[in-house]
């Protein structure tokens, strides 16, 4: 399915706010709500008089106050999260909550420390740390960013990396 190419949104202080096609982007640009920062190379969008750069990343002209958003912590976000598979052995099936660090040793509800785990890697890691289990994680369980979460950033365009701090290799993941 060929998706319209996307627009990274960045607020007037240069923050990444959203992601909205190229053709919203070029609209804010060529309202002057926005400023071209970053065009997509050897694309073009086209009217009757003339072409225009394709934006790949605006920045708007007047800072937008953006309420404090954050993904909640919750069973399918953290499903979507770990891309709803155990995080110990990989598999689809059966998927349940694992505490990394269990609650019966302290630990907390908290992005850092919960996994998706199937039932039976759950079952056999127990009441224990995974080292406790000789178990290991494929990821380090992390707090995930509201927009990779919401705007489905997963091939971010060469041009956005220095404004969503990504590395090389990042991109692989
Ligand atoms: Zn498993």
């Amino acid at each position: 399915m060929q998706r319209v190419p996307q627009s990274l949104v960045l607020n007037f202080d240069y923050s990444p706010i959203a992601v909205c096609s190229i053709y919203k982007a070029f609209v804010l640009v060529y309202l002057g709500k926005a400023e071209l920062l970053e065009a997509i190379p050897g694309r073009k969008i086209r009217t009757i008089r003339k072409h225009y750069p394709c934006p790949s990343v605006i920045r708007l002209k007047h800072y937008v106050q953006i309420p404090y958003r954050v993904v909640p912590l919750n069973r399918l976000n953290i499903y979507k999260r770990d891309g709803y598979r155990c995080c110990y052995c990989g598999s689809t099936k059966d998927l349940t909550i694992d505490h990394v660090i269990p609650k019966s040793l302290g630990g907390k509800t908290t992005w850092e420390n919960v996994v998706t785990a199937c039932k039976r890697c759950n079952t056999r890691k127990k009441n224990r740390t995974p080292e406790q289990a000789g178990m290991q994680l494929r990821q380090k369980p992390y707090k995930p960013n509201f927009l990779y979460f919401y705007f489905d950033i997963r091939s971010p365009r060469k041009e956005w990396r220095p404004y969503l701090f990504l590395t090389e290799e990042k991109e692989q993941v």
